[in-house]
């Protein structure tokens, strides 16, 4: 938060013309538009996406690799100790234990993650290691932390941060289990970009829904749920409750949508459509999307009024209020 810039409200609906049914190829829809992207972008969910995607953009500037930006951008919100929802100063599951969950994802199609892990600062580097140095997508738990281990990765201590042993503690006094995720109980951070040359990769971080059972994972991990990328279209990301995006292959299904002809606010736009008919209790639950397609134009849009992120490109990294499918 102390990161926090320059709020901007704007609305990402473009003034494209979108002509449904004419286009079944992505291509030839974008053709019938005007296109207004640009390349490179990089899209991060909530305002600590701001000096994550400040971290991104010095990577790709010093590497040239949107892979390694992706990383280092979310590496920056994994240390940051206000964050109670990524890494390991983030809210435990209700008996105590801090457990994380990360993927990451390249438009070639390799992708890595973790999920239910412990003691380890960094999950997506380690979701990094999966992809780059196993035949597997997903290891989980005590096999990503023994992974860990062999991969050279330091074990942290098992304990709880100030702040989120605090809020344990208030939490423990009525132990109410409700999987439920509000405008203020989240922050996972989610973030897709592209390079100036069309090259696209993903990542996504988070310790979870707070006080969650012991072993629940949420879409973070799961490859087109919280993340998927695919350079022949775009990419998309998810933050919210992770049952309801798992439920819609939101991540997926934006990319989808986008190939279909949709422009990535439409695509985000139809998937939190999707969710809110498919969800109990919707008044309760929060969830959001970002999308990026492989013209650098982006979307980004929520069940509530409350979502935000940063959008870094050649001229600012902004802070900026989405649209949602609830009005203030
Ligand atoms: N999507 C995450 C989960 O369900 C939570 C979040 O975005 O805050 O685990």
């Amino acid at each position: 938060m102390s990161q926090r810039r320059k709020f901007i409200k704007q609305s990402l609906v473009g003034s494209a013309i979108f002509l449904p049914g004419v286009a079944s190829a992505y291509t030839s829809s974008a053709a019938q538009r005007s296109v207004a992207g640009e390349k490179p972008v990089i899209l991060s969910t909530w305002n600590h996406g701001v000096p994550a995607n400040a971290d991104a953009w010095a990577k790709l500037n010093e590497t040239g690799n949107i892979l390694d930006a992706v990383e280092a951008g979310v590496r920056n919100t994994e240390l940051d100790l206000t964050n109670l929802s990524v890494g390991l100063q983030g809210l435990p599951d209700r008996e105590g234990i801090t457990t994380l969950d990360a993927s990451i994802m390249t438009g070639d199609g390799a992708c890595g993650s973790v999920a239910f892990v412990r003691q380890i600062k960094h999950p997506i580097s380690l979701a990094r290691a999966v992809m780059e140095k196993t035949p597997h997508v997903m290891i989980v738990g005590e096999g990503a932390r023994q992974f860990a281990i062999e991969q050279g990765f330091p074990l942290e201590k098992e304990v709880l941060s100030p702040n989120a042993q605090k809020e344990y503690d208030k939490w423990k006094e009525k132990s109410e289990y409700k999987p439920i995720i509000n405008i203020e109980n989240h922050d996972t951070i989610g973030m897709i970009g592209i390079d100036a040359n069309g090259k696209l990769a993903g990542s996504c971080t988070t310790s979870g829904l707070a006080y969650k059972m012991h072993g629940r994972v949420g879409d973070s991990p799961i490859i087109g749920a919280g993340l998927y990328v695919d350079d022949e279209v775009g990419a998309a990301t998810a933050t919210g409750l992770g049952e309801t995006i798992i439920r819609i292959c939101g991540s997926f299904l934006i990319v989808e949508l986008m190939r279909q002809g949709r422009t990535p606010q439409e695509a985000c736009e139809e998937a939190v459509r999707r969710l809110v008919t498919k969800s109990k209790n919707i008044k309760d639950i929060q969830a959001g999307f970002l999308a990026i397609n492989k013209y650098g134009e982006t979307g980004a849009y929520a069940v509530h009024p409350g979502f935000n992120f940063a959008k870094a490109t050649a001229s600012g990294n902004l802070l900026i209020d989405s649209n949602s499918h609830f009005k203030p």
